[in-house]
């Protein structure tokens, strides 16, 4: 075992002062991270030398008794050869307990992701739509480009950590030296100092702001569909990457069309006399006025279906119907003249005295799917 007076190099009659700073010229010069692994035994000798002659009661039993003294050896079978508490300590956790584990903390961190919803229309759903967005975001600093320095300055090594973003304490404990690495509180584990933080930012490299943006709906979004957009989140801190941005779809209620899946439905009423005698109209679509025909006899409930003019499709190809539910209305009261001319027509079609008979059954069929929104 080598003189820890030899180790540090100072006198035997050196003062705590001369002790301090012979041992952080030499941990500088030994310290594995810089010397290599290879000086990882001197360093260790280092820093018992150290803790024992910076220790006045130490020092003394050193002094009186050399490193048995100091670290109870002989007498339990463990301290001596220069196999000491330290090393078992660093043989049940494994590895050297000087190595860096995770180096310094980047600055630069990836923005967080945003959500924004967007109302969104049945025809942009159908068509697709480029819109206008605005969001309150972070950007990069325009005066330091996410470097957090002012213009013509640069970040620091720390002088504490000298670049490591770490610092290893050593504690005394029954167990010998236990060594524990903790964040350098002078950089926050950066390894490095801002000098001069920007000014426009105050060191963090981004600024918030509201930023206009142009985005595209695809065909074929949903109410619900989130749409996510790469690399248009908040941008990180320090020039780190940004987020994503997803935006949620929010449909715009449609005055006359309800959407189901990819189809359209829409709902008419049409006098009895209509249903009976059959008509054309024209109804407006998502693709401008289409002609409908309404045939002789339609019963109501009966479903007019327009292939093709419903919504877009986000997997598939190709699109939804439109289908368009008619109603028939039964007139309330009737003048004189009408009633007439009803009941000529029920005399004629020998209705006039038919009694209620049960009921088509598939209409009530449709009338209940209609009703639990089939
Ligand atoms: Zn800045
Ligand atoms: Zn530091």
């Amino acid at each position: 075992m080598n003189d820890y007076y030899e180790i540090l190099g100072v006198p035997r009659d050196a003062s705590q002062d001369q002790i301090k700073k012979a041992y952080r010229k030499k941990a500088r010069q030994l310290h594995p991270d810089y010397a290599g692994p290879e000086s990882e035994e001197a360093f260790k000798d280092l820093s018992v030398a150290y803790e024992t002659l910076s220790d006045p009661q130490k020092r003394q039993m050193y002094d009186l008794g050399g490193p048995e003294a100091v670290h109870g050896g002989g007498a339990g079978g463990m301290g001596g050869d220069g196999f000491g508490f330290a090393d078992i300590f660093e043989s049940m956790f494994g590895g050297s307990s000087f190595a860096s584990s995770s180096g310094p903390i980047p600055r630069a961190r990836r923005g967080q992701d945003q959500l924004l919803a967007v109302e969104v229309t049945l025809e942009e759903e159908t068509f697709g739509a480029t819109k206008d967005i605005s969001l309150d975001t972070y950007i990069r600093c325009p005066r330091c480009e996410g470097t957090c320095c002012e213009p013509g300055t640069r970040p620091q090594t720390c002088p504490v950590c000298r670049g490591t973003g770490s610092v290893t304490r050593v504690q005394r404990s029954l167990l010998g030296n236990i060594r524990t690495q903790t964040p350098c509180s002078a950089c926050q584990g950066h390894g490095s100092t801002i000098p001069s933080p920007c000014h426009e930012c105050s060191g963090e490299g981004r600024v918030r702001t509201r930023r206009r943006m142009s985005v595209d709906i695809p065909v074929g979004v949903d109410n619900g569909t989130r749409i996510r957009l790469s690399g248009r989140g908040e941008v990180g801190p320090a020039g780190g990457p940004a987020g994503d941005l997803y935006l949620e779809v929010r449909e715009k209620k449609h005055p006359i069309f309800t959407r189901r899946g990819d189809d359209l439905h829409t709902w008419i009423t049409v006098p009895m006399t209509t249903a009976s005698l059959g008509t054309v109209f024209q109804l407006q679509t998502l693709d401008g006025p289409r002609e409908v025909t309404i045939g002789a006899g339609t019963q109501p409930q009966e479903e007019i279906v327009l292939k093709g003019l419903g919504v877009g499709r986000l997997q598939r190809s190709g699109r939804g119907d439109l289908r368009v539910h008619v109603d028939v209305e039964i007139p309330r009261r009737l003048d004189d003249r009408a009633r007439e001319l009803l009941e000529q027509l029920a005399d004629l079609r020998g209705e006039s005295r038919v009694e209620p008979h049960r009921g088509d059954q598939s209409m009530f069929d449709r009338l209940r799917d209609k009703l639990s929104g089939q």
